[in-house]
């Protein structure tokens, strides 16, 4: 099998995983991304099945062996199960994750696991029912925690909660979620808000850096985990008391890109470097045949070369993305 090495930039790092975006349709109507729900039609442009397949048999020749299908909300593109079944069964696909709102999480839970999803990021920004309808346009927060006990039922290797930080609506329930997931082989993982196009204004009023998390958890006598080789920029906490573990990504925080670990294709077949770069660069005309693979995997390597050190949020500038649902966060 190939390693990793293949795919690396110009500043060393190396991409073993893609995300990979299959709608960018989502049914919630979360604050800070898609306050006023998807703006739009059904498109009937995006990847295909096939299309899909391709893409990923070439990014797997070129040493990636984790995928991450979301979108938009991925679980409502009407194959979702069928696609997840196509790249389980591709040689080489090691980790095989999806993130998800947890819409009818619990009827579907054994259905993600048949199709050989094994991964599990479920995003909960609230445990109080009022606040979450408040965050994400809807009142489902005692479905998605009836689904996510399905998932530690159902055998999930992983399970994990996305939790935006938000000053002033969930930053108080910080103990809460700690103890929240003190009896649950979970982890946590409290995401900062990213200034994006669309939320400019929203993020002045709630950004919170993820410092408040770090100072809590150390308080508390939470330890920082030492790093695994291919991990991502993630920050994970881990407490002698607790099944759970309390993650942090702070896109904000120094050094955040140099840990970068991913590459991103939206449901257009756009390769992203970057989740605030300047626009992708499509794939699709070498997603045509099968006997375009190799031409594929020179393009992918080409385009990795104009990845940039890092993102430019500091100074303001979000890039071309209007909202992280058009790449899939
Ligand atoms: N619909 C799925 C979901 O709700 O998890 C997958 C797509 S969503 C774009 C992926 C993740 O990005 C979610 O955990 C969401 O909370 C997070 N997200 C969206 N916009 C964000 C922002 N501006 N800052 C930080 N996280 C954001």
């Amino acid at each position: 099998m190939p390693d990793s090495l293949h795919l690396a930039d110009a500043f060393g790092r190396r991409f073993p995983y893609l995300r990979l975006s299959v709608t960018d349709l989502c049914n919630f109507r979360c604050s800070y991304c898609l306050p006023d729900g998807y703006q739009g039609k059904s498109c009937d442009s995006y990847l295909s099945r096939e299309e899909i397949g391709r893409l990923v048999r070439a990014f797997v020749e070129l040493g990636v062996h984790k995928i991450r299908l979301t979108g938009g909300e991925p679980t409502i593109r009407p194959d979702f199960l069928e696609l997840a079944k196509d790249i389980s069964s591709i040689a080489g696909v090691r980790k095989l994750a999806f993130t998800t709102n947890g819409y009818k999480l619990a009827d579907k839970a054994q259905s993600y696991y048949d199709s050989g999803l094994r991964h599990i990021n479920i995003s909960i920004d609230s445990l109080r029912p009022e606040q979450f309808e408040k965050i994400t346009g809807h009142d489902r927060l005692a479905d998605i925690l009836e689904g996510l006990d399905v998932c530690l039922k159902t055998g999930f290797n992983s399970v994990k909660i996305n939790t935006v930080l938000l000053k002033n609506l969930n930053d108080q329930e910080l103990d809460s979620f700690i103890a929240f997931v003190s009896d649950k082989a979970v982890s946590l993982r409290f995401i900062e808000l990213m200034r994006t196009g669309q939320n400019q204004d929203y993020f002045q009023a709630h950004h919170l850096p993820g410092t408040a998390v770090t100072e809590r958890l150390l308080q508390l006598g939470w330890q920082l985990k030492p790093r695994e080789g291919d991990s991502g920029p993630a920050l994970e906490f881990i407490h002698k008391h607790s099944l759970g573990s309390i993650g942090l990504i702070a896109p904000y925080s120094k050094d955040f890109c140099k840990s970068c670990n991913r590459l991103r294709v939206s449901a257009r077949g756009a390769l992203h470097l970057c989740l605030f770069g300047e626009g992708g660069f499509s794939l699709r005309p070498w997603l045509e045949h099968d006997e375009q693979r190799e031409a594929l995997k020179d393009q992918i390597l080409r385009l990795v070369n104009f990845k940039k050190s890092g993102h430019f949020l500091h100074d303001g500038n979000t890039g071309a993305t209007p909202h992280l649902a058009s790449i899939g966060g």
